[in-house]
C-alpha cells in the first residue's frame, strides 16, 4: 500500500472521468451543505432531482427557516428522508441565527443540526479546497480495503481512518482526491469490487489478502 500511489490514482481518475452532479458545480456553501445532507444515505444519481427541487423552493437559509415542515417532508420523501424534515427546518433557523451564512470551519459546522463530521468537513473541502480529511461509509470502504484497516466501526468512531485520510489530504487537492475516491467507489471499488480491473490491485491489502 502506498499513500502516494493512492493519491495519484484517485487524482488521475478525477481528472479524466469526473461525475457531473449539480452539488459539485457550485461554490455556494449552502447548496453544497444541502447536497451533503441529502446524500447521506442515497446514491448521487437518485438525489439530483430532489436536490434541484429543494433549492428551487428554498434557495437560502431564510427560505428554509420559514418553510413548513410538511412541505420539506414531501420534497425529500422520495429519498426516504421524510423524518429529517424537522431537522432541516432547524438547520435553516440555525443558519439564520448565524447571520444567514454557512460557516466554513468544521468545528462551527459540526454544531449545526443534522451536520455530522462528514458534512462538516465536506463544505470547507468542496467549497474552499481546504486540505482536510473527508470520510463517509463509501470512502471508508475504499480506504479500509486498500490500506488494510479493520472493518466494522462507524467511520465517525474510527480515529485511525480519519488520521489516514488527514495524511492523504495534507499535500493538497483534497477536493479532487475525495471526489475521485467517491467516483472510484461507485465504478470499481463497489460493494462487490471489480478487483481484476483495478489500478490498485497489485498492492491492495484486500485483494492480495483474499
Ligand atoms: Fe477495491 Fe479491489 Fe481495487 Fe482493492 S483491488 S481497491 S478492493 S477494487
Amino acid at each position: 500500500m502506498s499513500e502516494r500511489k493512492y493519491r495519484r490514482v484517485m487524482l488521475g481518475r478525477f481528472r479524466r472521468q469526473p461525475r457531473a452532479f449539480p452539488w459539485r458545480q457550485t461554490t455556494d456553501p449552502y447548496a453544497v451543505l444541502i447536497g451533503e445532507v441529502l446524500l447521506q444515505r442515497t446514491r448521487g444519481e437518485h438525489v439530483v432531482e430532489v436536490y434541484r427541487d429543494f433549492l428551487d423552493r428554498w434557495p437560502d437559509p431564510g427560505g428554509l427557516a420559514r418553510a413548513r415542515v410538511s412541505s420539506i417532508s414531501s420534497v425529500i420523501r422520495p429519498l426516504g428522508l421524510a423524518k429529517r424534515a424537522p431537522m432541516l427546518k432547524r438547520l435553516g433557523k440555525a443558519l439564520v441565527e448565524y447571520g444567514g451564512e454557512v460557516p466554513v470551519d468544521p468545528a462551527d459546522l459540526a454544531r449545526l443540526p443534522g451536520v455530522g463530521p462528514y458534512a462538516a468537513h465536506s463544505v470547507p473541502v468542496f467549497v474552499l479546497g481546504r486540505s482536510l480529511p473527508v470520510v463517509d461509509w463509501v470512502i471508508a470502504r475504499v480506504l479500509r480495503r486498500y490500506f488494510g484497516l479493520p472493518e466494522g466501526k462507524r467511520p465517525n468512531a474510527d480515529p485511525a481512518l480519519w488520521q489516514l485520510a488527514a495524511r492523504l489530504a495534507k499535500p493538497g487537492k483534497a477536493r479532487e482526491l475525495w471526489l475521485g475516491t467517491l467516483d472510484f467507489a461507485s465504478s470499481i471499488c463497489k460493494p462487490r469490487p471489480l478487483c481484476p480491473t483495478c489500478p490498485l490491485n497489485a498492492d491492495c491489502a484486500y485483494y492480495q489478502g483474499a
